[in-house]
């Protein structure tokens, strides 16, 4: 038998790419280079049937490869699939339930529908699945593909559900049919380096009334952590398949969730030498002390990522919070682990179960005090989304909030689906984007600390001549401009640009000279050839990029661009400040994305 796992369809119909992520909540986005988040549960599931069957498996993914329904359909069909197992949310199964349905048409292929949507509306999407997987699903997608009496199987719609499997007989996850590293170029924008998306547990102790994984991935709240030798093959195993990583995502529900496993995760890090790996963690606060901060820093961990969710205590109540909401505590968490050098990300989330103008407003304040007290490093902010299932949902559904359902909305990034009358959808996003506005500061923050001698390394030949492409805002150009002159004091600054930014760019006073190519986006096979001549003429010793975003996704054209003027050495400043060097392979990885 042929099987096809298949993350989700990768654009839907009016052109949005999915950000899957449906143990928490999928989002999506215009932006067609965005990043994937690696299928975990679908990844686990291909590696135990690979493992445990006879059967000819394969791995696609949509998501990574940026497939529309009809590229989608075409490639998977190549394979002629018996079955197809998918792991959808709510916000793909317009697009995944069709892409099925299709499969079905031209080869019969058996459906089994795994994921969130499916454990939440089995009834309905069994009218077009073969098999309907309830919760935790692959132990019983194996058993499913083992001929096991389907009357046999737990977990398999309408039967009794599954315990939650043990987390310590798993294969690593799939790294064959797709590359666990082409999930981090470009990776979660947060993650700072190179990094691999790993997860050394499953699970949460708690169940906020808005997660999924708290109310609908699991039978009840749980957490379970993987043998700290186990994590560590898997780091061991990835570092030599990989030698170019850098880092490792832990991208669970809870990292930390005890602080033994802790201590003995991070002293099994040290003791194999995996410290020199740069560690990115979703963690609680509530399991988190002191004396784990210090074992995680010295195990090489440099971000911490915290639900902080809300500071209103009627919303913390609302959501169900529990222990995990303790501002002060909190305060003093990120005071220590800021001192020792880490950095710490948060999520906060607008309108949530329970909250009021009053609570998402102390949202702010708090996020605000936090940003200017330089504890927090990143955030990432929500409209607080029911997803269906949830118990959140359930609620809002009984009192009538939900207006003009339609899950495409559902997406926590873009739509106010509640709207209660104590605390309307209209005031809820007016709270969102104002705390939107607080990117900026955050921007601010982590260029200033970055950007400081961010040239540093950078040394230049005798000419002193510099190009810089203004390819980004200009507030950045003009900070890159005063770090251009801060640190080549003697050098001659030009900017290469679009005429509409002419005179801003005449009046900075680090400018020498201002060249001009016409406007649009730049463009190789459109730049004009005598001005490629003059600059190629000035001999530049270093040309600068700013990139307008992490990794410098999207610059192909310009990169083409500056070595045809034959700079001599050419480098790239992303959005926060970092300095890539273009011609080191080793830069971070990175300096290879063209
Ligand atoms: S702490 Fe996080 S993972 Fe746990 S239930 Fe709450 S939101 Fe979900």
């Amino acid at each position: 038998m042929k099987v096809a796992i298949c993350n989700s369809v990768g654009i839907d119909s009016d052109g949005y790419a999915m950000i899957h992520s449906p143990s928490r909540w999928t989002n999506s986005t215009k932006d067609l280079n965005i990043f994937t988040y690696y299928p975990w549960e679908l990844a686990y599931c291909s590696s135990i049937l690979k493992r445990d069957t006879d059967h000819e498996v394969k791995f696609y993914d949509g998501c990574l490869d940026k497939l529309d329904h009809h590229a989608f359909i075409e490639k998977v069909s190549e394979f002629s699939p018996d079955y197809l197992v998918m792991d959808c949310a709510t916000r793909t199964i317009n697009a995944d339930s069709r892409f099925a349905k299709e499969l079905k048409k031209r080869f019969g292929t058996k459906f089994i529908i795994c994921g969130p949507h499916a454990t939440t509306f089995p009834k309905e999407v069994s009218e077009y699945a073969d098999y309907v997987v309830l919760r935790e699903y692959e132990l019983t997608v194996l058993e499913i593909l083992q001929g096991k009496n389907p009357t046999d199987i737990l977990g398999l719609y309408p039967n009794a559900l599954r315990m939650p499997l043990d987390v310590n007989k798993l294969p690593l996850p799939e790294d064959d049919d797709v590359s666990r590293l082409s999930y981090g170029i470009p990776g979660e924008p947060s993650s700072e380096y190179l990094e691999i998306q790993a997860y050394a547990s499953r699970g949460c102790p708690l169940s906020c009334s808005f997660c999924v994984c708290g109310n609908i991935s699991y039978a009840h709240p749980n957490w379970r952590s993987r043998d700290p030798q186990n994590v560590v093959y898997e780091l061991q195993t990835l570092r030599e398949k990989y030698p170019q990583l850098e880092g490792i995502f832990f991208d669970e529900e809870v990292h930390n969730g005890s602080k033994k496993y802790m201590l003995e995760l991070t002293k099994a890090i040290r003791q194999n030498g995996l410290d020199d790996l740069k560690y990115d963690v979703m963690c609680g606060q509530w399991p988190m002390d002191e004396e784990v901060l210090d074992a995680m820093k010295g195990a090489g961990y440099y971000m911490i990522r915290l639900g902080i969710e809300t500071a209103g205590e009627k919303a913390a109540q609302g959501m169900d919070l529990m222990k995990k909401f303790n501002v002060p505590r909190l305060k003093q968490l990120m005071e220590h682990g800021t001192n020792i050098g880490l950095k710490f990300y948060g999520t906060f989330t607008f309108g949530g179960e329970g909250s009021t103008d009053d609570c998402d407003k102390k949202t702010l304040a708090l996020m605000n005090d936090l940003l200017d007290r330089q504890l927090l490093w990143r955030f990432q902010l929500s409209i607080s989304t029911p997803q269906p299932g949830t118990p959140f949902y359930n609620r809002m559904k009984q009192k009538g909030y939900l207006r003009n359902v339609d899950w495409k909305h559902f997406d926590g990034g873009n739509h106010c689906v509640v709207d209660n009358p104590q605390y309307p959808a209209e005031m809820v996003m007016k709270n969102f984007r104002e705390a939107e506005k607080l990117y900026e500061k955050g921007f601010d923050n982590r260029y200033t600390s970055t950007a400081k001698d961010n040239f540093q390394s950078i040394e230049i030949n005798s000419t002193r001549e510099i190009l810089l492409f203004r390819t980004a805002r200009m507030k950045q150009v003009n900070d890159i401009l005063g770090s251009l002159h801060g640190q080549y004091k003697d050098s001659r600054i030009s900017v290469l640009g679009q005429n509409t930014v002419t005179k801003e760019l005449k009046s900075n006073d680090y400018v020498d000279d201002v060249f001009l190519y016409g406007d649009g986006h730049f463009n190789n096979d459109l730049f004009p050839q005598p001005l490629l001549k003059d600059l190629s003429d000035r001999k530049y010793s270093l040309g600068v990029i700013p990139y307008h975003n992490m990794s410098g996704n999207g610059y192909a054209d310009v990169k083409a661009i500056a070595k045809r003027i034959g700079i001599e050495k050419m480098v790239a400043v992303n959005i926060e400040g970092t300095v890539f060097d273009l011609e080191n392979p080793g830069d971070q990885g990175r300096s290879h994305l063209r």
